[in-house]
């Protein structure tokens, strides 16, 4: 029996994080952030003093990151433990965001991190989410979704996620930032951000997270 994959992948800010970790509870399905092992790469390379363009170096860390993920109340706040640390905050800031399109950059990196997210499908089903989860981790998902939203929309919502954290942000830096690393994510020579050609294309500028929500239920229910 096939495990059931639901893919979820798309620029930053386009809300896929939210609508991932929503969609796993309501389904009661597994969940994968795999935005958040490029971030923790990112984030053990500055502890232990790994330069981001020291490829071999990034390579063996990446093989042998010690990270447990661990659900609460429902799916969507997941704690995050690197080397018996809890990271989870510590990798949300944009310098970690922006690292972590550094070394996803690097295709022995992507390599290396493939089996650990492979690894994430487990019964009853994995709602995955990321930039290549339809294309390259998961090609034979059940359902996949490709995400987007306006640069400027997603820079405000990014923008109030932080306020909201307590962190200072600036609009137009965040907004520099969002574009630049899409450029990254979309010109990369390996598994650059695109949907696969049979994603459903969603667009939530102007959508709730709720109406987002309900059109992928729908979408996954025609397909059960
Ligand atoms: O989604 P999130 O902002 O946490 O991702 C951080 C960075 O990790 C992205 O900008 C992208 O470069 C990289 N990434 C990736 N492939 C994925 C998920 C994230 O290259 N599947």
């Amino acid at each position: 029996q096939v495990i059931p994959v639901i893919t979820i992948d798309g620029p930053g800010g386009s809300g896929k994080g939210t609508i991932a970790g929503l969609l796993a509870s309501r389904l009661g399905w597994k969940l994968l952030d795999s935005g958040a092992l490029y971030r923790l790469l990112a984030y053990a390379a500055q502890n232990h003093g790994v330069d981001l363009t020291n490829e071999e170096g990034l390579k063996a860390l990446a093989a042998y990151l010690d990270v447990q993920f661990i659900a609460e109340d429902g799916q969507r706040d997941q704690r995050i433990i690197l080397e018996g640390e809890d990271v989870t905050r510590a990798i949300r800031t944009e310098t970690m965001g922006t690292g972590a399109s550094q070394v996803a950059a690097i295709p022995a990196v992507r390599e290396a991190l493939l089996n650990r997210q492979q690894a994430f499908r487990e019964a009853p089903g994995l709602v995955a989410d990321g930039r290549d989860m339809g294309t390259v981790v998961f090609p034979d998902a059940q359902l996949k979704v490709f995400l987007t939203a306006s640069p400027h929309e997603r820079a405000e919502r990014r923008h109030k996620q932080l306020l909201g954290k307590g962190e200072t942000a600036n609009l137009a830096s965040l907004l520099d930032e969002i574009m630049a690393r899409d450029e990254r994510d979309m010109n990369r020579s390996v598994a650059p951000l695109r949907p696969a050609d049979d994603a459903i294309l969603l667009d939530s500028t102007h959508l709730s997270i709720e109406e987002v929500l309900e059109s992928v239920l729908k979408e996954a229910r025609e397909r059960d």
